[in-house]
Formats: C-alpha cells, sequence, structure tokens
C-alpha cells in the first residue's frame, strides 16, 4: 500500500549558486558517500548532481508528509547511484517500514523529482489471488450481526474490534464491511494495527486496546489514535515524548478482576485523570473495563467485577463527554449494560458464540468460509497408502481427491479426519497427514476437478462451524480463525 508521495523541482542555477556563495550549505545537503560522487563530477553535472539530491530529499519528506525537520533532515537520507547508475535511496529514516522509489530527472535548468513511499508489509508477503484456496468473508452477514448487537444493547456506539487481522478474517474485507454497516468506531490491539487502519483511509475513533509504549505518544496524536492509559507514570512519560503541540486524546482502564491491566483503585485513577485534565496536551476519551466471564452459566464472578466497577467509579466526578464502556461479546450478548455509551465487539460481529454454546443462543451469523477446489482426481486401488507416514490405506477401491490448502494455511495437522463439503452437500472426509501445502479427501464417487470444497460454512443444509474445528482441536474458534494465513486470499461477497 503507498504510504505517501511527494515531488519537487529545483532551479538547477539556483541551488548552485547557493553552494557558491555558501560552501558549506554542501555539507549540510550531502551525505560524506555523497560528497564523494560530487567531488568526482565536473561543471554542469556536479551542479545537476546537488540540486537533484537537494530536490530528491524534499521530496521525500514531503512524502513523509513532514518536511525537513525533526523527523527527517538531510544527512539522514541519503541517495547514492546504482550499478545501473541510477539513484537509490540507500538510507532514509523509516527503512524497516517503507521502501522508498525515486526518480530524479533534468531538462534545461530544472531538476524534477518525486519520491513515492510504499509499506513493505505488502511487499515482503506473497500476494495470493491465483489460488483456488480462499476465504469468503459474507457482507451481510457481518451487518445481520453488528445491527442484531446493537438492538440487543441499545448501545450508542458500537466499536468493531478488529485486531488480528480482524480475528484473522482479514482486515480490508472485515473494515470494508463493518463501516457498510455503519459501525461508530474501531478497536486494535497494537498502534501498527491502528496506523494500518489510518493508512487504509479509516477516519472514525480507533482506540488501541493494548499498552502503547509511551515513547510513542506523539505517532499516536499525530494519527489521532486513542491509546490506553494504565498508570499515572505512563502519563508523565507520554508527556515527555509529545511535541508541544500535539494533542493525545487517551482512555483509562479499570481492572476490576481480568488481571491485565488497568487502574486497581479509586485513587490511582483520579490520579491520573486529574493529571489528564490538568495537562493541556490530553483528553479523555472514555474509561473503560474488561470482563473475564461474561460468557460464562456462572456470573458470581461476573458480579463482583460489576460491583467493583461501580464502586470505582462512584466518586468520580466525570464530564459528561467521558463514554464509559464495560462491554465484549458476552457482556453484550447476556447481561445487562451498566452503561450504553459505547461497546467493544468482536466475536459476535464474526458470528462467534463466546459461550461456546453455554449460554442462550443468539442469532448470529458466520461471517467466514473456507473454500478450495480439488486440484487432482484419481480411482485408488484397495491397500494403497495416502500421504506423508504412509498412515491411511484404502480399504477399497477409492476416489481421492488432492485439495490446494494445508497447515502452512492454518488448516492444522490435527483437523485430520474433519469434513469437507461438496456442492450438493455430500461430505468429504480429509484421510492422510495434511502435508504443508496440500491434503487430501475421499470422495463419495469420481467428482471432477474444479469442484468447490468448503472446509467451512454452510451448503445446502450441511455447516462446518468455526466451532466443529476448535472441538476436534480441543480450542476455541478465535484460535482457529487468527491462524488462518495470510496466504489465504479473502474476498468480500453478498
Ligand atoms: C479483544 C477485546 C474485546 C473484544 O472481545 P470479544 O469477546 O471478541 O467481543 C473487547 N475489549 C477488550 C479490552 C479486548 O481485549
Amino acid at each position: 500500500m503507498i504510504f505517501g508521495n511527494g515531488i519537487d523541482a529545483q532551479e538547477i542555477d539556483a541551488v548552485a549558486k547557493i553552494a557558491e556563495r555558501r560552501p558549506r550549505f554542501i555539507d549540510v545537503i550531502l551525505t560524506p558517500a555523497e560528497k564523494v560522487i560530487y567531488n568526482d563530477k565536473k561543471g554542469k553535472h556536479r551542479d545537476e548532481f546537488l540540486a537533484g539530491r537537494f530536490s530528491a530529499k524534499e521530496a521525500y519528506s514531503k512524502a513523509l508528509g513532514t518536511g525537513i525537520g525533526a523527523a527527517v533532515s538531510w544527512q539522514d537520507l541519503e541517495i547514492l547511484p546504482n550499478e545501473a547508475g541510477q539513484p537509490v535511496i540507500v538510507k532514509h529514516p523509516k527503512l524497516d517500514q517503507l521502501i522508498a522509489h525515486i526518480s530524479i530527472s533534468h531538462t534545461g535548468n530544472a531538476v524534477h523529482s518525486s519520491v513515492i513511499l510504499e509499506q513493505i508489509e505488502d511487499l515482503g508477503q506473497v500476494v495470493s489471488i491465483h489460488r483456488p484456496a480462499w476465504i469468503e468473508i459474507s457482507q451481510q452477514a457481518l451487518q445481520h450481526n453488528v445491527n442484531y448487537i446493537r438492538e440487543l444493547t441499545n448501545a450508542k456506539r458500537f466499536f468493531a474490534v478488529v485486531k488480528a487481522n480482524a480475528y484473522g478474517h482479514g482486515m480490508r474485507p472485515i473494515v470494508t464491511a463493518a463501516l457498510a454497516a455503519g459501525v461508530d468506531g474501531f478497536a486494535v490491539a497494537t498502534m501498527d494495527e491502528g496506523l494500518w487502519l489510518r493508512n487504509y483511509g479509516v477516519d472514525l475513533p480507533i482506540m488501541v486496546l493494548g499498552v502503547t509504549p509511551a515513547e510513542d505518544a506523539s505517532i499516536l496524536a499525530e494519527y489521532a489514535l486513542i491509546p490506553v492509559v494504565t498508570s499515572k507514570s505512563w502519563l508523565e512519560a507520554a508527556k515527555e515524548a509529545l511535541q508541544s503541540a500535539d494533542c493525545l486524546t487517551v482512555w483509562a482502564a479499570v481492572d476490576t478482576g481480568m488481571g491485565r491491566i488497568g487502574f486497581r483503585d479509586a485513587e490511582a485513577l483520579e490520579e491520573a485523570l486529574t493529571f489528564i485534565e490538568e495537562q493541556s496536551q490530553f483528553r479523555l476519551h472514555s474509561i473503560g473495563m474488561h470482563f473475564a466471564t461474561a460468557d460464562s452459566e456462572n456470573v458470581a464472578y461476573f458480579e463482583k467485577q460489576l460491583q467493583r466497577w461501580q464502586t470505582i467509579l462512584a466518586d468520580l466526578n466525570l464530564a459528561d463527554t467521558v463514554l464509559l464502556h464495560v462491554a465484549n461479546s458476552g457482556t453484550a450478548l447476556w447481561h445487562e449494560q451498566p452503561s450504553t455509551d459505547l461497546i467493544r465487539v468482536g466475536a459476535g460481529m464474526y458470528g462467534f458464540d463466546p459461550s461456546q454454546g453455554a449460554l442462550k443462543q443468539r442469532e448470529l451469523e458466520p461471517v467466514l468460509s473456507l473454500k478450495t477446489e480439488l486440484v487432482h482426481v484419481k480411482q485408488v486401488p484397495a491397500g494403497e497408502s495416502i500421504s506423508y507416514g504412509a498412515t491411511y490405506t484404502t480399504q477399497t477401491t477409492e476416489w481421492i481427491g488432492t485439495l490446494p490448502i494445508g497447515y502452512a494455511d492454518g488448516y492444522a495437522r490435527a483437523l485430520q479426519g474433519m469434513r469437507g463439503l461438496l456442492p450438493d452437500g455430500r461430505s468429504v472426509e480429509v484421510v492422510g497427514r495434511i502435508a504443508m501445502d496440500q491434503l487430501m479427501v475421499r470422495l463419495p464417487g469420481e467428482v471432477p476437478v474444479g469442484t468447490v470444497v468448503t472446509l467451512i460454512g454452510q451448503v445446502t443444509n450441511e455447516t462446518i462451524t468455526l466451532g466443529d474445528l476448535a472441538d476436534r482441536m480441543a480450542t476455541i474458534p478465535y484460535e482457529i480463525a487468527t491462524s488462518l494465513s495470510a496466504r489465504l486470499p479473502r474476498y468480500l461477497v453478498d
């Protein structure tokens, strides 16, 4: 994805004149390595080289969005010719995150340059599109779940939790579907996930649920991300890191028994809130807590957390603008809301039952399907083995199909023996060991190559859920979903 682009133009004569009047200018603009090349050149070529570096460095700083200054200085940037003589940015401050494409051209007395900064993740990862194994995301199902949970809770604001690549569903389709469903904000676990959303064009509020290092406060402010505050010392360190013009909106976490992050007593919370109020660089967005057992039949611990929450909040003198939020999916689906300001919902939006069937069933629809196509079909006589370790041997003459998906895609080895569904609803069984990129299924008869096999999802009246896979692996659906690898393309459907 493109992070930014910048263009610049300079008059070669004008730049050369500055260098003539102030020789130190050359040492300001050029790094020592660049200066070696500069000194090797003569006359016009020399002036072109200096003006080109000057212009390209300006273009870089514009692409970054900061201009030459605190975030990037002349000496931070080094542009050297490659073997073909073309300029390459060999050194820049975002080398680990962004790849810089650069071009410099001269016409007459003018030098033009342009810099495009591209996010490295997208380049580092093999793009998967031409692949008969994929994930489908149902926009209609997600919209249904959002509307359903909104109605059930009466929540004024629905924040879609999209941490961990949207619970493995894929950021792009889920964010697109969530925006179409009219969510009011997003919540992520890390600052990088928040930056991804901003770069994707999201301009709704974004809460960061996990603790961000305070040194990154200035980036949080620049991208209007709402980090969590869990101590006064975090605020003090963040203040150090902020530029004087920055304004950072934060939310405060209260730990009422999750035992993870947050203020555990009223005094410490109050002290932090006073600090926020007194410092012009901070604003308070909200105060929240997280339940540990909202999806359990036993409500005793839930009640205890709720009680603590109410005690801690009782004496605070909060402005009306400060939102209160306590609800994850379990709370939203099965408990009365002590506050309807805002809910933070992940599981329910994706259609999972966080109680794994323990609590009253809610009308949620699964959002994700995992599909693949037969790439090879053969008839095998009795007594032949299939896959690594020769752990499966055909009992009679069998039709065996090969699917181009394996444990590297998140279809774990332990899923040997699971079912897949043919388009008419008939089942196939995964036989033999699941390999890294392929697995075999026993077919009910001859089935053409290219036939779609659904590994998670609904076909006719038959359904295989993330929960079914989770049961077989003795884990929870979240772990199955978040293991689905980036190698599987994700498509938004209906
Ligand atoms: C992950 C998370 C949520 C979302 O939880 P679900 O049960 O998936 O809805 C909400 N709040 C916090 C603090 C979280 O970490």
